[in-house]
């Protein structure tokens, strides 16, 4: 397979084993494999995060309206503490999360927050922590909001980095950083999203706290501010504190992609929205509905949006896609039978089109078609031919799969 900057390389899909022998190597997708360690264990461990927080080697991915701030647009800036000293309080994680939940008062709002993880490779300058040493990693959300004090704050902040000649990246989806990078930011703008998007208890609606370093949010029991409306400081019950799940998680929405072989291999299904440029097509995909396996939703989506029945259903790789919360489940099929083949655009209207493209076809375009979606495509690209989402996207790893047939490794191997 051909290298790519941006597609992350761990060591472990090097490694020789009875399973990579049998199913090849393993595809690792834009977005994932993170170079931090999460070390999710010690999120509710504020005498580590204290720590963390004040440590020299600590860096902060600062998101504004989920826009990254960046050197330029491949390039992330990581903040120091002094960048962000006026909204972050040194003092942030001094007391322990059961007093912060305690002594709760909604008319003191912070910035959010986010423990990310540690970067282990960076062990000579990093923070000691028990068995474990490293640059500890945050993301913080800047825009300015809450309190009037935080927003002038914020507007401070912005504008001592921008005039450093940093600026925040306002793109759709941004698909221009270096792996490891791109896998980070990932990581904060989906955090600091949902974040966002829960600052009210989906229960009884009133406010909720962020806790566990910004990856679970609290409906506290009392708010000193009811009292100084003349309220008593509890606030009404509220459902999720009756129970042991007084919290709210992060969510994930898992979404299938798939490509599709035709019963003698030789060709592809891909389609095509309204939105794509001209002669551009890509995988089928769709969301996971309730009480339905991966493999259901694969059949599903196909047989609804392009009327093909599929037979065997392979899970292939994953894609982590923040845009806002999904899990692209990558998948391999196949259809068993020709008659099963024949196209039906009419179930579901969510494609433009749907066709079967050979092979040979879309060789040639995986070498020259290839752009993200803004973008043209190369200049050995002939007009009026195949058009395909770039290397950065899990779509064009299934495609290149299927054509290459590499998922199927070595099936002599048996050790
Ligand atoms: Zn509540």
């Amino acid at each position: 397979m051909t290298s790519h900057p941006q597609i992350p390389t761990p060591a472990h899909t090097q490694a020789d084993s009875m399973l990579s022998r049998q199913f090849g190597r393993e595809t690792v997708n834009y977005f994932s494999s993170s170079p931090l360690n999460r070390l999710s264990f010690l999120r509710g461990d504020h005498s580590f995060l204290s720590a963390a927080v004040r440590h020299p080697a600590t860096r902060f991915v600062l998101l504004k309206d989920l826009a990254p701030l960046t050197k330029s647009p491949s390039e992330l800036y990581y903040a120091h503490y002094n960048d962000i000293r006026k909204l972050v309080p040194e003092t942030i994680y001094d007391k322990s999360e059961e007093d912060i939940i305690k002594e709760y008062d909604s008319r003191n709002t912070i910035p959010q927050l986010v423990f990310l993880g540690l970067d282990e490779s960076r062990k000579q300058d990093g923070l000691a922590w028990k068995i474990y040493t490293g640059a500890p990693c945050f993301a913080l959300d800047v825009t300015p909001k809450g309190s009037e004090e935080q927003q002038s704050n914020s507007k401070d902040v912005i504008s001592a980095l921008e005039a450093q000649g940093l600026s925040f990246l306002h793109a759709r989806v941004v698909m221009t950083f270096s792996a490891d990078e791109a896998a980070v930011y990932a990581q904060s703008r989906a955090l600091v999203d949902w974040n966002n998007r829960n600052s009210f208890c989906g229960t009884c609606g009133h406010r909720t706290l962020s806790v566990n370093s910004g990856t679970k949010r609290a409906c506290p029991p009392s708010d000193a501010a009811r009292v100084a409306e003349g309220k008593p400081a509890e606030r009404p019950a509220c459902n999720t504190r009756t129970t042991l799940s007084n919290l709210s998680f992060p969510r994930t929405d898992p979404t299938i992609i798939v490509a599709v072989l035709s019963v003698d291999c030789k060709r592809i299904l891909l389609g095509r929205s309204k939105r794509f440029p001209p002669n551009w097509y890509s995988t089928l995909a769709g969301f996971i509905e309730p009480a339905e396996s991966v493999e259901d939703a694969v059949r599903r989506e196909v047989w609804e949006e392009a009327g093909v029945t599929l037979s065997r259903v392979i899970i292939h790789s994953s894609q982590p896609w923040p845009y806002p919360a999904n899990l692209m489940i990558g998948a391999i099929a196949q259809v068993s039978d020709p008659a099963h083949e024949t196209i039906n655009l009419s179930h579901d209207p969510e494609l433009e089109d749907a066709k079967w493209f050979s092979i040979e076809e879309v060789e040639e375009a995986l070498k020259v078609g290839t752009s993200a979606l803004g973008d043209g495509p190369s200049a050995e690209y002939k007009e009026g031919g195949l058009r395909l989402p770039p290397p950065t996207a899990i779509a064009n790893q299934l495609i290149q799969s299927a054509v290459s047939m590499d998922f199927l490794g070595d099936k002599t191997s048996k050790m």
